[in-house]
């Protein structure tokens, strides 16, 4: 499988202010087209550093790809340095300085006489054309390596690549392609789900799993090479039937979906409707329901009830109920989820009560301690829950549980 690696260029991108994305982006297409990448690295405006930097990628990888430093100015190195690491000479490349020229005019501006730098290609290299920036990139074959520099900003880089760079790269990297499948699963730790899992997919080098912790939820990404696109997503619906076989509904996308998504098109499909009533999780679970395009076909209204007073004047919670049990209890909970049914005329009624914490803890009702309920015109079931995390994770982890308690009754 041919390599690759990135060098992300920008002393900007060493300060806690800015994140390196355009290596994500530039991972997730070489992936796409059957190329590995090995490395990257992170260089600041450092000559020397960065000299370094591209004469080890260039002993090491076969495609060493750059983003960043095109710039006119004096910080701008990247040219400067790709050239000396190659031993290649800058030329003024005319043509790209009148089209440059040109390019600040339709802009309505004279070019910067700083901005002739930009005009200074490598010795051999091709010019990569930039519509949506000053900055060209470029691309050289070298002692065998494919050198691709690009520009920074990621709405020049991504553009250029996809143009310039991508078909050529994929002609190189021949018949591999590389498909990724990410499944999801809630209500199951990382050990339970790999022990049930792990004598399936240790079977295989091909595909590739890697079991990760997310906020609330494990994902198993599987990776799969093959000839053709076919063959690598028939490698991954083999390993997927049998991971499934193991782990069953805890199972809740096939395709990297995200929990709202799936209960959106199980309640659409179904013609079901639904109202959310939310104490400690404040409008989470609306929030991320009303973020699925087209969630008004299902989702009717939600309802934040944070004091006890809303609960009892919102949603109807008897206050005999909360004297007795709690606001954060099975039965209000479950009162809830009821009133809020009632109330919206919907098929389902779904509700959070809880201690996200810090503060508010007892012994009898630890941070952490939240009530869901579900209610349908059939019956209401609630679950209690003792969820590990800081505020916002136990805020998280409420609004999953409460969705996925949904989404199992719809199953
Ligand atoms: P231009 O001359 O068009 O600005 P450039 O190649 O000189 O191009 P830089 O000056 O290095 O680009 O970066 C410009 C901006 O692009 C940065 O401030 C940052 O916002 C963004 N950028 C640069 N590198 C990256 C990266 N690796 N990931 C995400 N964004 C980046």
């Amino acid at each position: 499988m041919l390599t690759a690696e990135i060098i992300a260029i920008g002393s900007e991108l060493l300060t806690p202010d800015r994140a390196d994305t355009n290596s994500l982006w530039l991972t997730e297409k070489l992936n796409a087209i059957g190329i590995e990448v090995k490395l990257k690295t992170i260089v600041g405006d450092d000559d020397a550093r960065l000299e370094e930097t591209i004469k080890d990628a260039l002993r090491r990888s076969r495609v060493v790809i750059t983003t960043g430093g095109l710039g006119p100015t004096e910080d701008d190195i990247t040219r400067k340095i790709a050239a000396r690491a190659m031993s290649r000479r800058l030329v003024l490349n005319e043509a790209v300085l009148d089209a440059l020229r040109e390019k600040f005019m339709r802009w309505g501006r004279k070019m910067p006489e700083i901005n002739t730098r930009q005009a200074m290609i490598i010795e051999g290299a091709e010019v990569l054309d930039n519509p949506h920036g000053s900055a060209p990139g470029m691309y050289l074959e070298h002692e065998g390596r494919s050198v691709i520099l690009l520009p920074g900003p990621p709405r020049e880089m991504r553009p250029m690549y996809e143009t310039h760079v991508s078909a050529r790269l994929m002609a190189k990297a021949g018949d591999v392609r590389v498909a990724r499948r990410v499944l999801r699963v809630s209500g199951l730790g990382e050990s339970a789900v790999d022990e049930r899992i792990a004598p399936v997919y240790t079977q295989y080098k091909n595909p590739q799993t890697t079991i990760l912790f997310n906020r609330s939820e494990i994902e198993i990404h599987l990776t799969a090479q093959g000839k053709s696109e076919q063959e690598a997503e028939l490698l991954l619906d083999g390993l997927a039937g049998q991971i499934e076989e193991r782990l069953g509904d805890a199972i809740f996308a096939f395709r990297g979906e995200q929990m709202e998504e799936i209960i959106g098109l199980r309640l659409a499909v179904n013609g079901f409707t639904l109202a959310v009533a939310e104490s400690c999780t404040g409008g989470l679970i609306a929030e991320r329901l009303t973020e699925v395009p087209g969630s008004s076909t299902y989702f009717m209204e939600g309802v934040v009830t944070y004091s006890n007073d809303a609960k009892v004047r919102l949603l109807g919670v008897p206050s005999d109920l909360i004297a007795e049990y709690g606001a954060v209890s099975a039965p209000v909970a479950e009162a809830m989820a009821e009133g809020v049914r009632e109330r919206a005329g919907t098929d389902f009624g779904l509700s959070v009560t809880g201690i996200a914490g810090p503060g508010g803890g007892t012994e009898d009702k630890p941070v952490g301690l939240v009530y869901i309920a579900l209610s349908d015109d059939a019956h209401t079931e609630h679950r209690k829950l003792l969820l590990p995390g800081d505020r916002q994770l136990i805020r998280w982890r409420a609004s999953q549980a409460a969705l996925d308690l949904l989404r199992r009754r719809l199953i």
